[in-house]
């Protein structure tokens, strides 16, 4: 099938799902996640077909206190959740380098959100997950970041399947969990559990950035109600 077809790899995902149901056990899946929130939709239909181990890898999240709160926040969903639905699911927090990671991406300062130092981040992150996979012997690979309608899909896909060549005895899941309105139902679970929602991507350009829209949307409201009287 040709890649450029928009449902190319929510198609791999399905066919693939249809051969693990053939197995007579669940394979490991070790699931890269950014936040809770983007884990929600993608883990409620992979725990149906995997033993999933959720890993959260992502020194890119500034500050020290919002990693904390983005980390409790998925922890918190995880408890409800396999206590609610009476599956298992094992959590595994990266020890994160978080200079190194500010040192290696300096340049984002200079760059923008979604640019191709984003696509760098999310390299840095999946490799540092996929790497852990490999090292631990579990039987697939993928990440939730194509839930998001921030993040590409299609460079996500193109960027773990190089990661596979290194790490071959992995395999990569292909997926598009934005596809079938996959953000949506992942919102609904999100406030269903009442988790926390954060307004920026992760790294410290990115919290600027928000601020900066947030301050001109706040000066503009006040412009406006001055001429309103
Ligand atoms: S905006 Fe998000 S994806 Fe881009 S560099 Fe920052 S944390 Fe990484």
């Amino acid at each position: 099938m040709n890649k450029e077809c928009k449902d190319y790899y929510n198609q791999e995902f399905k066919d693939l799902l249809k051969e693990v149901d053939a197995l007579r056990e669940k394979p490991t899946l070790f699931l890269h996640a950014c936040c809770g929130p983007c884990l929600t939709y993608p883990l409620s239909i992979l725990v149906k077909h995997f033993k999933v181990t959720v890993g959260f890898f992502n020194p890119n999240i500034f500050p020290q206190s919002e990693y904390e709160k983005r980390l409790a926040t998925l922890e918190k969903f995880l408890q409800e959740y396999t206590k609610d639905e009476n599956v298992k699911v094992d959590l595994i927090v990266n020890e994160d380098d978080f200079i190194k990671y500010q040192n290696l991406f300096k340049d984002r300062l200079a760059s923008y959100e979604g640019g191709p130092v984003c696509l760098r981040c999310h390299a840095y992150r999946m490799n540092l997950a996929y790497e852990y996979a490999f090292r631990h012997h579990y039987d697939y690979f993928t990440t939730v970041m194509t839930v998001s309608c921030k993040k590409p899909s299609r460079e996500l896909n193109e960027i773990a399947e190089k990661l596979s060549l290194q790490y071959p005895t992995t395999k990569y899941l292909y997926s598009d969990f934005k596809k079938e309105n996959g953000q949506l139902k992942g919102i609904l679970i999100a406030k269903k559990y009442n988790l926390y929602r954060q307004n920026y991507c992760g790294c410290e350009p990115s919290l600027k950035e928000r601020q900066n829209v947030l301050s001109q949307k706040k000066s503009q409201s006040e412009k406006d109600l001055e001429i309103l009287g």
